[in-house]
């Protein structure tokens, strides 16, 4: 019997998981991740706002792999060798046939010890909810968010309602290395973006970096010192470092670079944040509808070839994206459509309610949004 490793239950390798289970073709599957819980990263700033419970993004992968008859194993890979087809945790070795490597992507510290040791990033729910306790602690004068991406915009935005709701006097500032917010959008968003975080009360440096960071003092690259400061890092995403090493072509990121059937070789597939597929001569974006797509074309991939018939060329469509912010003023282009206001936020809540793994989380998150709307 054939078996398949899945390394990471997030998005891409959760929903591969499922699907595969449902073939119910003879081949037994693994599901490794090194938590125990699967995290529905998009709703992680409103959890810092207050505006959803942190149970509600959490899914325990045990329990969905039970239900579909998955083989869970929680555990750290720490190495693959592709030769002799192995993966390593810290404590066992799982041999394989084939090999999906979903396991997502990271905040990036660009090597700096000073921010790796004294920033706070948002990876998973608790290191929302350390971002919420150190605010709430209130012993900080200033909170400086590293990055005007996607993240960093609607992370400040939260912080703002954090902030009101727990009647703080915490100046919020980002930074941006850039020249513009938000690089590579249309410039009426940017715009849009703009006024919304001076409405918010939320300054924004750009051609601006952190020069040095220690303990609570900044330094920024216009010789600016701000004391009493607690540093968020969004700018920069990486693959996990047990990737480093392995044996394939990869992108400044890590991500590793695929064929157009998302394979890296005959037997390793890679999809979702880890995977570098390139759609318009640019590597796709990190976004919740590729990893569920490439999830879906990677599954029929396995079985075309368990089965030897042909393979499947992913060919992503782009639905389009929302920058969420969190006084319900948001913006993006969906189906090719702009949008604004409260119809872009209220887009951008109905995509995670309809990604939202099994009916019950969904009411549940359709519950919290009503309630705390
Ligand atoms: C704050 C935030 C907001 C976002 N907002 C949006 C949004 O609004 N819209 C959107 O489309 N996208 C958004 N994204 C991006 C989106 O969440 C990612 O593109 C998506 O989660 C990628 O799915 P994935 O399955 O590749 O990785 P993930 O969902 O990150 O899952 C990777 C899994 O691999 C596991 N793993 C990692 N390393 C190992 C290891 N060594 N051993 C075992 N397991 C391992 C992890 O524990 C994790 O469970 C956001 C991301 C963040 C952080």
């Amino acid at each position: 019997m054939k078996k398949i490793v899945i390394i990471g239950a997030g998005f891409a390798g959760l929903s591969l998981a499922c699907r595969l289970s449902r073939y119910r073709v003879d081949y037994s599957l693994i599901l490794i991740d090194k938590r125990k819980k699967s995290c529905f990263l998009p709703l992680l700033p409103d959890v810092i706002s207050g505006y959803l419970p942190p149970e509600h993004l959490e899914y325990d992968i045990a329990a969905i792999s039970k239900l579909q008859e998955i083989d869970y194993l929680n555990e750290e890979v720490v190495r693959i060798d592709t030769k002799e087809n192995v993966i390593f945790t810290a404590n066992s070795s799982v041999q394989y046939d084939f090999l999906v490597i979903a396991s997502g992507s990271e905040t990036n510290f660009f090597d700096n010890q000073q921010m790796e040791e004294n920033a706070f990033k948002l990876d998973c729910v608790q290191d929302a909810i350390s971002i919420v306790n150190a605010v709430k602690s209130n012993n900080y004068g200033c909170v400086i968010i590293v990055g005007a991406g996607y993240t960093g915009i609607e992370l400040a935005t939260s912080l703002r309602k954090l902030l009101t709701k727990n009647k703080l006097d915490i100046r919020l500032l980002i930074v941006e290395r850039e020249r513009q917010i938000l690089s590579g959008l249309e410039d009426w968003m940017r715009s849009y973006v703009l006024n919304n975080l001076v409405v918010m009360n939320i300054e924004v440096l750009t051609s601006c970096v952190i020069k040095e960071f220690k303990t609570k003092d900044v330094l920024l690259s216009d010789n600016n010192l701000i004391s009493n400061c607690m540093v968020i890092q969004t700018a920069g995403k990486k693959t996990p470092d047990f990737l480093d090493n392995i044996d394939f072509n990869k992108d400044n990121l890590g991500r590793i670079k695929v064929d157009r059937y998302l394979r890296a070789s005959e037997n390793c597939f890679v999809i979702g944040d880890c995977a570098n597929f390139s759609y318009q001569e640019k590597a796709l974006r990190m976004a919740v509808q590729f990893s569920l797509s490439e999830a879906d074309i990677a599954a029929r991939n396995i079985i075309n070839t368990i089965y030897g018939i042909k393979l499947y060329p992913y060919k992503p469509k782009d639905l389009g994206f929302i920058v969420p912010m969190a006084n319900w003023n948001s913006c993006g282009k969906v189906l090719s459509f702009n949008t604004q206001g409260k119809l872009a936020s209220l887009l951008h809540y109905a995509m995670c309610v309809y990604r939202t793994i099994g009916l019950r989380n969904k009411f549940n998150l359709i519950r919290s949004l009503v309630y705390n709307g």
